[in-house]
């Protein structure tokens, strides 16, 4: 089958066509099923000052204020289903079409589609989960929500004492090593890098596209709004996410 438009139809070949495609998400995938972009202006999170990783790690009474805003804005994650876009992406995994989804995002929602865990690289964490800082085991919300929800009760890891947090990367805390070099290593492997929602303004995720158009990828960029690299990249689309990408699913 083909489609009757000719863009949707390149971005079609281009992908069908591709040995090694590495898709790279930004908020504009979640945004459609309703998790707001945490650096938009009047974004629930941009109302609060951040906790530094530094002062989470020194006071107790930041990790209370930090547990505190967690819970407040936790339901728009524990809610948050995936939409078109991740379906479409979880397809064209399932199809094995695509090698690996390297992903800004917070919210869990390419593995909650049906992308593999092992394909999904978090650049910056995940908000649905908790974790040691000590011994990295993984820590349920809700078994923490209920402690915390008795006196705040601030949790800690029952293996080893060490401070809990949730499995998000925080202002003032590094990138995560293996992830950060995992996506470097598909990225140079690839031979297209798929920009699907992100502006790609943060650094140092940003840098990605680039150094796939430097080993000689192919870009393509599928964002609502224009980017800083739509000028090196092969092929642009400026649409809705969802939408755009289900017709991929519908020919192929
Ligand atoms: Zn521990």
């Amino acid at each position: 089958m083909t489609s009757t438009d000719p863009t949707i139809q390149r971005l079609s070949d281009m992908l069908n066509g591709a040995r090694k495609v590495v898709i790279f998400t930004g908020a504009g995938v979640s945004t459609e099923s309703g998790i707001p972009d945490f650096r938009s202006p009047g974004g629930i999170w941009t109302k609060y000052k951040p906790i530094e990783f530094q002062e989470f790690l020194e006071s107790e009474e930041k990790r209370r204020e930090s547990w505190r805003r967690k819970f407040k804005t936790d339901e728009v994650f524990r809610t948050a289903k995936p939409n078109d876009g991740h379906k479409a992406i979880a397809q064209f995994s399932k199809n094995g079409l695509v090698s690996s989804v390297i992903t800004q995002n917070i919210d869990g929602l390419h593995q909650l589609s049906g992308v593999p865990d092992h394909q999904v690289i978090e650049l910056h964490g995940n908000a649905t989960y908790a974790a040691c800082l000590s011994c990295r085991k993984r820590v349920a919300l809700d078994i923490i929500r209920e402690l915390f929800e008795v006196d705040e009760q601030i949790p800690t890891c029952d293996s080893c004492g060490g401070i809990i947090k949730t499995a998000t990367i925080s202002f003032g805390q590094s990138m995560p090593e293996a992830e950060m070099l995992r996506a470097e290593e598909e990225t140079r492997a690839c031979d297209l890098f798929m920009v699907v929602g992100s502006s790609l303004v943060v650094y140092p995720a940003a840098g990605f596209p680039v150094m796939a158009k430097r080993n000689g990828a192919k870009l393509l960029i599928l964002n609502r709004d224009p980017t800083d690299l739509d000028g090196i990249a092969d092929l642009v689309l400026n649409r809705e996410i969802g939408a755009t990408l289900a017709k991929i699913t519908s020919i192929k």
